[in-house]
């Protein structure tokens, strides 16, 4: 069979395009990456091109294994070497390579998102700022930022002295990093970016190179991103773009779709091409999707249709509780496993990742196997952390944030005033903490001593061994293990430390790019000086990377949870969108602003459009959030999708826009009819006249109306009745469930719209 086999019309004309600039901007699951891997794959197998002499870069490493996994199973070629990677992967690979002539120390460290916030609070805390007037957190925004613009710090205007004085931190950081010989995440790019630019024999080398660039999802590249293709595409290799302007998810991380429309005039892109035929996904999803993303502006337009017919409308379920919502979908999983379906092909996706507790709690408690990406990931565990914290100390030991992060852990007798002692010798003499160590006096210092002298005992020990060896190595004798046996819930950490032995021996045999490439350039250019990053740096790298895919279940058919970010490109047979409410998705931070909303509807629309053949959709009246109890509206985006797509497992009750005080059980025929009441507990009740709910996991039981009023707290209350909040103000009970304790209110505020409250908590008074 050929590769081009299997694609329409402008599928092939895209994959076989000339080599030159171009641009494919179609909608989701018309084959964009499809025809990106063929394309790379048709280039090879013709011979217009080395498997070396392309790049392609896309954006989550699950996307660049996909990537992988799609090409080869078309062309069976070896990719050991081969440049697919996502845009920190790939410059990291360049400064390894580089690493002298970018400036940095052949052992570089990465900082993840989460180190870089701690080594900014140690700067801060060192020189003494106050850490209320500039906030860590908006510290890190604002160097992230600049660098993302592609901005040292000489190089930001400041008007104000608030500004100025950010300016100046970010000066100091980079200061620090440098000293420790540490790179952030956007610092990747950055450094990347400068050593092209400044660096004309690697930039000429790179650029002759890359015959053909290849960029997925292209819509959420941001300024430095773009830069850095432009200055690679520069010797004369052809980028071909491909992306979807509605799928734009990354404003606030920089990205800039402007870059689009950028990309056609400074690329002279002549070729622009469109696809509309969708492949993925049946009619209902699809017109859900479609009639989704018609309420935003500004869209480069167009729209998506599939010969696939209807398929079966997307199931919406209303919970009480986020887990009974929980419970709910784990029931579901349920009957879809035991129809058949593989685990790993059912995803469940939330806007933000503190949601996935509840999800995961579910899933555990039922024995459902699953596999969450994002969130914590196992790199980021505390063990983890510690574990590679010595790992990193031992490849540089001037590393300050590793240092401060196991230098008592576990507890050696070094205290705080020691550490501080010995963190202003370190300012003074702007060395790092290792090299202070030998000017600390008394038994704090004897005890800095110690440690230092186990790190390169663990070098010295280690060296020459097998990395897996060397982790085994590191989690005895720094005595992490030995900690661990003392804990109470110290087991599970354990079986984590070892798993790491076993990501380390996986790691190894997958491992090789680096050698392949640094070889491979050094015959081109002997006078950069290669060396070869050790295993151990680049298991290193891979773990600040990598999106944890070591985890226990891994190779285990598993349910896929992660957020919709992280759920771009992908594909299920049945996606389950939770959390579906007001201040969740739309999210409370970009309710307020045009912008912000359009780009959650995109979100929603890359959300809706994982799905192939099931789509489900649930919220929740109440949820546990930040350790609160919140209660949220169902979100708008349930009314922006075609109600014919819809079918409501739960009775639809009165929407957030222009309810009307109809007691929502007197529209419930839609319910009713559907198969969704499955017959469960019907005719059971509880309390006298108002039966509505009766708990979890379970489904409604009656459709008999809340007449008659409902006593709580000595108060009675009926639908139709005013009552004072003390947040909301005055409002109208248009809808009441439910009884005693366990009821709840719907209320139509004057001030604040229409909230759902339990009575048995609300501070409700009638008026
Ligand atoms: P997204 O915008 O979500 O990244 P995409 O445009 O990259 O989507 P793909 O993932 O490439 O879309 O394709 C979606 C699905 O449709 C895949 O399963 C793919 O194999 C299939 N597909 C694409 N084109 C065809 C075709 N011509 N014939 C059959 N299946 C196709
Ligand atoms: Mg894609």
């Amino acid at each position: 069979m050929s590769l081009l086999d299997n694609l329409n019309p402008p599928q092939l004309a895209a994959v076989t395009l000339e080599p030159r600039h171009a641009l494919v901007l179609a909608g989701a699951g018309s084959g964009k990456t499809r025809v990106l891997t063929t394309r790379m794959a048709w280039l090879i197998q013709t011979g217009q091109v080395s498997p070396h002499g392309l790049m392609a870069v896309t954006f989550t490493n699950k996307a660049a294994r996909e990537m992988l996994t799609r090409m080869t199973s078309m062309l069976p070629i070896n990719t050991r070497g081969m440049w697919i990677g996502t845009f920190h992967g790939l410059c990291n690979r360049m400064l390894r390579a580089h690493h002298r002539d970018a400036g940095l120390p052949q052992t570089f460290q990465i900082l993840d998102t989460a180190d870089q916030l701690s080594s900014i609070k140690r700067m801060l805390k060192g020189a003494g700022i106050d850490d209320e007037k500039f906030p860590p957190r908006q510290v890190q925004q604002f160097i992230n930022g600049s660098k993302e613009e592609g901005l040292r710090h000489t190089d930001v205007e400041a008007n104000d002295n608030f500004n100025r004085q950010l300016v100046e931190l970010y000066g100091m950081y980079d200061a620090q990093c440098q000293r420790e010989g540490v790179v952030d995440f956007s610092e990747l790019l950055l450094r990347s970016y400068e050593l092209l630019s400044r660096n004309a024999p690697i930039r000429e080398h790179y650029q002759h190179r890359f015959r053909h660039i290849l960029v997925d999802e292209f819509q959420d590249t941001n300024r430095l991103q773009y830069r850095w293709l432009k200055l690679l595409a520069g010797g004369g290799g052809a980028v071909f773009a491909v992306g979807d302007d509605d799928q734009s998810i990354y404003a606030f991380r920089g990205a800039n779709v402007g870059n689009m429309a950028e990309f056609e005039r400074d690329f002279a892109a002549d070729q622009v091409i469109r696809l509309e035929q969708n492949y993925r996904s049946y009619g209902h999803i699809l017109d859900a999707a479609n009639m989704l993303i018609r309420n935003n502006s500004g869209r480069l337009g167009k729209n998506l249709w599939t010969d696939r017919g209807h398929g079966e409308p997307i199931r919406v379920y209303e919970a009480m509780s986020d887990q009974q919502e929980a419970q709910w979908v784990v029931e579901e999983i349920r009957s879809l496993v035991n129809d058949g379906r593989l685990r790993s092909q059912i995803a469940i996706l939330y806007r933000s990742n503190a949601q996935s507790r509840v999800l995961e709690h579910a899933l555990f408690s039922a024995q459902v196997p699953y596999k969450v990406y994002g969130g914590l990931r196992f790199f980021e565990r505390q063990e983890i952390k510690h574990a590679l914290a010595y790992l990193r100390l031992m490849e540089n030991p001037h590393e300050d944030t590793a240092w401060m992060r196991v230098v008592n852990f576990p507890t050696r007798g070094i205290g705080a005033r020691t550490l501080e002692q010995q963190a202003d010798i370190a300012r003074t003499h702007a060395i790092s903490l290792y090299s202070a160590v030998g000017h600390v006096a008394g038994r704090g210092g004897n005890n800095l001593a110690q440690f230092a002298s186990l790190v390169d005992r663990m070098r010295f020990e280690t060296q020459n061994l097998p990395l897996h060896e060397i982790v085994e190595h590191v989690i005895e004798a720094s005595g992490l293990i030995a900690h661990y046996q003392t804990e109470k819930e110290g087991t599970e950490r354990i079986e984590n430390l070892r798993e790491l032995v076993n990501a380390a021996a996986a790691f190894a045999s997958e491992d090789g790019y680096a050698a392949d490439d640094a070889g491979a350039l050094a015959t081109t250019l002997p006078e950069t000086g290669q060396v070869l990053p050790s295993p151990l740096a680049a298991f290193l790298s891979h773990a600040a990377l990598e999106a944890g895919d070591n985890q226990a279940s891994l190779g285990q058919d598993a349910v896929q949870l992660m957020t919709v970010h992280a759920a771009k490109g992908l594909e299920f047979e049945a996606v389950f969108i939770s959390g579906m409410e007001e201040g969740l998705f739309p999210h409370e931070n970009s309710i307020l602003e045009p912008a912000g909303l359009e780009e959650e509807r995109r979100l929603m629309y890359v959300a809706i459009t994982r799905a192939r053949e099931r789509l489900y959709m649930s919220f929740s009246q109440t949820r546990m959030l930040h350790g609160q109890t919140r209660y949220h509206m169902r979100s708008r985006f349930l009314t922006e999708v075609p109600e014919e797509s819809l079918k409501w497992l739960t009775p639809k009750m009165g929407l957030a826009k222009g309810m009307d005080t109809a007691p929502a059980w007197g529209r419930s025929s839609a319910w009713i009819d559907s198969e969704s009441a499955d017959g469960v507990s019907m005719g059971r009740s509880r309390g006298k006249d108002v039966h509505g709910y009766v708990g979890a996991a379970e489904t409604y039981s009656s459709r008999r109306t809340a007449q008659a009023g409902v006593e709580v707290n000595g108060k009675t209350f009926m639908v139709g009745q005013s009552v004072a909040h003390p947040r909301f103000g005055e409002g109208v009970i248009v809808h009441l469930q439910g009884a005693g304790q366990d009821a709840q209110v719907q209320i139509n505020f004057s001030g604040s719209g229409t909230k759902t409250l339990a009575l048995g908590v609300a501070k409700l008074d009638p008026i």
